[in-house]
């Protein structure tokens, strides 16, 4: 496995943990030459449906985007990354539970959003305000990205941070009509 940082192929494992579900094992490894650590997940490859975008266009499904759009949406909010990774294996899950060959991308994304309603309903409003307005993650991505710096500005979050946490729990406006169930 190679150093993230240096490239170095030499590095020793220091730390190993089987996930709660027991199908990913986490290894926390040292690099020997520029000695940082850095994380490894080893899992078995499963079999998941090929994912149907709005345009028709089939791209294998993609983990790390999923994660990725979901730290941007918890961005600032207190969730771990093992959190994260907890609820991408509970939708890996789920779209193998469903059997099918192809799944539409707007199905994955319902499914991110009930989990995020379920975790924290900041996140969950960041992510549906965007996401349905946009049914693509790729433009999604994009566009939750300049949300999240736009409210990083002078909109008064320390004020509301300083409010307390019933108040931040109610999170922010969506900018687009969501409904909030
Ligand atoms: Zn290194």
């Amino acid at each position: 496995m190679k150093c993230p940082f240096c490239s170095s192929l030499d590095n020793r494992v220091i730390d190993s943990r089987l996930s709660r579900e027991g199908d990913v094992t986490r290894r926390r490894r040292e690099c020997s030459r520029c000695e940082r650590r850095f994380t490894t997940y080893e899992r078995v490859e499963e079999i998941l449906p090929l994912v149907v975008k709005k345009d028709g266009r089939r791209e294998a499904y993609n983990r790390l985007k999923i994660i990725a759009g979901m730290r941007k949406a918890c961005e600032k909010r207190p969730v771990s990354s093992e959190t994260l990774e907890e609820i991408a294996d509970r939708i890996e899950r789920f779209l193998q539970s469903r059997g099918d060959k192809e799944v539409p991308s707007a199905v994955i994304g319902e499914e991110v959003m009930r989990q995020l309603y379920e975790l924290d309903k900041v996140a969950y409003v960041r992510f549906a305000s965007v996401y349905r307005s946009f049914q693509d993650l790729d433009a999604f991505m994009r566009e939750l990205k300049e949300l999240i710096q736009e409210r990083g500005g002078a909109d008064g979050r320390k004020t509301r941070r300083r409010q307390g946490r019933r108040l931040a729990a109610r999170g922010p406006m969506p900018r687009v009509g969501v409904r909030v169930p």
